[in-house]
């Protein structure tokens, strides 16, 4: 049985328990017709954390000013920030 390592935390983990992540969430890929996306290997512990960053940074809404209401961001620029808020929560773990 085989070990592997969290791309985030460095722990060891047995290789069941670690899992392939995509950045960009499997709805928002599918909208904005993206073939090809980054996967990366993490433990649960810092999978269930990049959730809570993505619930917490990535708004899934735009303020129109001109319609004065909330409408939903476009597919491809959702997909660009989660690539974004990724990136910020890499750099936030490796700084620990
Ligand atoms: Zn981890």
């Amino acid at each position: 049985m085989g070990k592997r390592t969290c791309e985030l935390c460095g722990h060891e983990i047995e290789l069941e328990a670690t899992e392939e992540y995509h950045i960009v969430p499997g709805g928002v890929r599918e909208q904005a017709g993206i073939q090809n996306s980054r996967a990366v290997r993490l433990c649960p512990n810092c999978h269930d954390e990049l959730l809570k960053w993505y619930s917490a940074r990535v708004a899934t809404t735009i303020y129109d000013a001109k319609m004065k209401r909330f409408k939903a961001k476009p597919p491809l620029e959702m997909a660009k920030e989660y690539e974004a808020a990724y990136r910020m929560f890499a750099e936030y773990k490796n700084r620990r």
